[in-house]
C-alpha cells in the first residue's frame, strides 16, 4: 500500500471528505487529493497532525492501518478433477482412490441381443458397495444352485423308485410262464429292482450314463433318405407303401436302439449307481452370476 492509499483508507474509516480533512489540516482540498493520488507527499507537520486526526500513529500511516503481513501458510492446490463416479456421480479428484470395473448390460433383443462389457469408474465407496453387492450375488446363486442340486437328486430318487417298482413288475409278470426256479426269480426280480431304480437315478443325475443312453438310442433315430418317385398313379401308391414301411422300420430301430441302450445303460448305473450318492458339491466358482 502506498502511502496515498493509506491516507485515502484512513480518511474514509473516519467518514471524512477530503475536504473536511483539508480544512482539519488548514490545507486545500487539492492539497488531499494529490496526496491521494501520490503525485506529492505531505510533510512531517502535516503527517503528526493526521495521526491525531485518524486516532493513528505516523507510522500506521506511512504503512498502511493494522496492516499485518498475511503469512501465507498452505499453497492452495488446484486438484484436477480426473473422472466422476458412474454411480454416484460424485467428482473423484487427482490423487483420491477410485477404481475401473467392468460392467455388462444385455443390447438389443431376440437374436442381436448381445452382452456388452462397459468400463466404469468407480469412486472408492461405490466399489466396496459393488463388491458387497456382488458377493451376496455369488453367494444367493450358490445356494440355489444347491437347492436346485438338492431338489434333482430327491427326483432321481423317487422316479428312480418307481422304475425300479415297474422294472420288478415287467420282470415278474414276463417271467411269469417260464419254468425259472425260486433263486433265479429272486435274483431276477432284485436285479430288476435295483437295475431300473439305478438306471433312472443316472440318468436324471446327469452322470456320463445319460450321455452313453443318448449315444446309443440316437442310433434309432436315422433319417432316412427322401424317395424320388414317377408321378402317376403306380408310383404314387409305390410311394405311399415305401413310406409306410421306412415308418415302420423307423420305428422297429428306434425302438431296438433304446431297448439297446437301456440294457447297456443299466448294467453301467448297477456298477455306478454307489459312486453318485455322495455329498452334493458344487464349487463357488461353477456358479455364473
Ligand atoms: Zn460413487
Amino acid at each position: 500500500m502506498t502511502l496515498g492509499e493509506n491516507i485515502h483508507k484512513l480518511r474514509m474509516a473516519k467518514g471524512m471528505t477530503q475536504k473536511q480533512l483539508a480544512d482539519q489540516l488548514f490545507v486545500t482540498s487539492q492539497a488531499v487529493s494529490r496526496w491521494e493520488n501520490n503525485e506529492v507527499e505531505p510533510n512531517i507537520n502535516v503527517l503528526n497532525k493526521m495521526a491525531e486526526i485518524f486516532d493513528v500513529t505516523v507510522d500506521a500511516i506511512i504503512n498502511g492501518p493494522n496492516e499485518q503481513p498475511v503469512e501465507v501458510k498452505e499453497e492452495i492446490k488446484i486438484k484436477e478433477n480426473v473422472a466422476n463416479c458412474h454411480d454416484c456421480h460424485k467428482a473423484i479428484f487427482d490423487g483420491e482412490a477410485f477404481k475401473k470395473v467392468e460392467r455388462f448390460h444385455y443390447e438389443g433383443s431376440g437374436r442381436s441381443r448381445r452382452r456388452v462389457g462397459e468400463i466404469v469408474t468407480l469412486c472408492e465407496d461405490c466399489y466396496q458397495k459393488q463388491i458387497a453387492e456382488d458377493e451376496a450375488k455369488t453367494k444367493k446363486a450358490y445356494e440355489d444352485k444347491l437347492r436346485s442340486l438338492k431338489n434333482r437328486r430327491i427326483w432321481a430318487y423317487c422316479m428312480g423308485a418307481l422304475a425300479g417298482i415297474i422294472f420288478l413288475l415287467i420282470f415278474i409278470f414276463g417271467t411269469k410262464n417260464l419254468e425259472f426256479n425260486l433263486a433265479l426269480r429272486i435274483v431276477g426280480s432284485i436285479i430288476s429292482l435295483y437295475g431300473g431304480f439305478s438306471l433312472v437315478y443316472c440318468l436324471i443325475w446327469e452322470t456320463y450314463i445319460q450321455d452313453v443312453f443318448l449315444t446309443i438310442a440316437g442310433f434309432g433315430f436315422v433319417k432316412f433318405p427322401g424317395i424320388i418317385f414317377e408321378f402317376s398313379i403306380d408310383g404314387f401308391i409305390g410311394l405311399i407303401v415305401l413310406k409306410i414301411i421306412f415308418v415302420i422300420l423307423g420305428y422297429i430301430l428306434a425302438a431296438i436302439a433304446i431297448i439297446f441302450a437301456i440294457i447297456i445303460c443299466m448294467v453301467l448305473a448297477i456298477f455306478s449307481f454307489p459312486f453318485y450318492t455322495g455329498k452334493i458339491k458344487a464349487k463357488p466358482e461353477d456358479i455364473n452370476i
